[in-house]
């Protein structure tokens, strides 16, 4: 009887594992070996040397070698004239997901995102990894159809945000502040955000409680440290999540007070997202909301968030010249920011804030590569803020970030160099994700399937009527 009930248990099992098998073979990319020929490889190592006409073999979602054996099965990709850079990461993205939720058990959330849709509009731009920094739990789930092959997606680091009031996690006690970084690790948060309405006492809390979580902190300065910004730069405040940050904490918009401000963050080794794409939207935003709707990637935006960010847009409602003129001097501040902790040698990482109005998650990525640039730093320290150093701050370095041997086959082929012109890592060939190979068409066919779906289903999207549908639980 056993033995029977053993055999049963078995066979089930061998059946569910050739199901699986069968999934695999055709959806996973570990079967297939890639080659790219004569291609220019640049591989963002510190010395960045760049290979030319090199051969890259790709199996099993690594690097298997540069320059050596060929096996014979692998699939060839003509790399002639074009350039290889490590995949795209983008340091500060929020994901749509899932959600928002209505007040009854069973409800569930009230609007659905398909995740391979949203996912789509990083990996058609070469973004293979973000950091998500508004992290909910589903998030984790978003990432789990990633990891579990159903979606092509980027990489995605979570961290778990927690502010003084409003927010999933609240603290106001330092005693709460310590427990609820303990909570989100529990959750299987790997980083904490710091946000603006926290008090002194429970920021230092939770940046110790964070430390010996061996959690790293990224976030905003709260509030309460203007003009005391000193205080809040600490060792293990790993990174300021905007330049706004800065600007928060002076009334002083000086290149004297941006230097100020590199030189505390250089002590105590805290690095810096400058986000300058989010601003300068802002201050065109302020300025007319042609600035949105006429963006290129704009179809590409899932109609709900279209219609909010037109609707119900905070920096456009009430605008005046006023406002206009301080969002620009915003702008020109940042910019000696850039400068002046480009100067003072604090690392600068690449992240866009994708999903505030007018941030399109992916496009805006090479937008901020640009403006970046037009900030001071060379086409290749751009470069680096967007792949070497986002991986290094992540602690993921030994997996992404380079071309390397043994690192993960996350790569974009580009027609034209970006050393040259920055501009070029939107001129992309082809994507490799996780070992996955993404041509032009295939990108393209994506593009074009996810902006058809989002003007066939704009009607059901009116910012306004499903908020007001949610509020009256229906
Ligand atoms: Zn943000």
């Amino acid at each position: 009887m056993k033995y029977l009930k053993l055999l049963t248990l078995l066979a089930f099992i061998s059946v569910n594992l050739n199901a699986q098998k069968s999934y695999l073979e055709n959806n996973n990319p570990e079967n297939d070996v890639y080659v790219i020929k004569n291609v220019n490889v640049i591989p963002m190592t510190e010395n960045n040397k760049v290979i030319e006409n090199a051969t890259v073999v790709i199996h099993n979602k690594k690097i298997q070698s540069i320059n050596d054996f060929i096996p014979t099965n692998a699939i060839t990709i003509d790399g002639t004239g074009k350039w290889l850079i490590p995949g795209l990461i983008d340091m500060h993205v929020h994901n749509l997901a899932d959600g928002p939720y209505i007040s009854y058990p069973t409800r569930g959330p009230a609007i659905h995102f398909d995740t391979q849709n949203f996912m789509t509009l990083y990996v058609a731009n070469g973004v293979t990894t973000v950091f998500e920094l508004s992290a909910r739990a589903e998030h984790i789930g978003q990432r789990n159809e990633i990891i579990r092959g159903d979606v092509i997606g980027p990489k995605i680091a979570l961290a778990a945000l927690i502010d003084g009031n409003n927010a999933n996690m609240t603290a106001t006690t330092p005693y709460d502040g310590r427990q609820t970084v303990r909570l989100a690790k529990g959750e299987g948060y790997e980083f904490i955000k710091v946000y603006s309405q926290l008090n002194k006492e429970t920021f230092k809390a939770i940046i110790d409680e964070a430390e010996k979580q061996k959690m790293k902190v990224v976030g905003h300065i709260p509030n309460k440290f203007k003009n005391n910004t000193e205080e809040a730069i600490v060792p293990h405040f790993g990174l300021v999540a905007h330049a706004e940050e800065f600007s928060k904490q002076t009334d002083i918009l000086t290149y004297e007070e941006a230097e100020r401000f590199a030189k505390m963050c250089k002590k105590n080794d805290t690095w810096l997202i400058p986000n300058l794409s989010n601003l300068v939207s802002i201050a065109k935003q302020a300025r007319s909301l042609d600035s949105v709707q006429n963006l290129e990637s704009f179809k590409y935006v899932h109609p709900l968030m279209q219609s909010k960010w037109l609707v119900s847009n905070q920096y456009n409602q009430g605008t005046n010249a006023e406002r206009i003129a301080y969002f620009d001097e915003l702008v020109d501040f940042h910019i000696k920011i850039v400068k002046a902790f480009k100067k003072e040698g604090v690392h600068l990482l690449a992240g866009t804030d994708a999903g505030t109005s007018g941030i399109v998650w992916g496009f805006s990525l090479h937008n901020e590569l640009k403006l970046l640039t037009e900030a001071g730093l060379k086409n290749e320290e751009a470069l680096a803020s967007a792949t070497r150093l986002a991986a290094e701050w992540l602690e993921i370095d030994d997996k992404i970030g380079t071309i390397e041997t043994g690192k993960f086959a996350d790569l974009v082929l580009l027609d034209k160099n970006p050393l040259e012109n920055i501009n070029n890592t939107s001129k992309i060939s082809g994507v490799f994700v996780n070992g996955k190979w993404l041509d032009k068409s295939t990108i393209n066919t994506m593009l074009t399937k996810l902006a058809k779906w989002n003007n066939d289903n704009k009607g059901k999207y009116n910012w306004k009527e499903v908020i007001k549908k949610i509020r009256d639980n229906k």
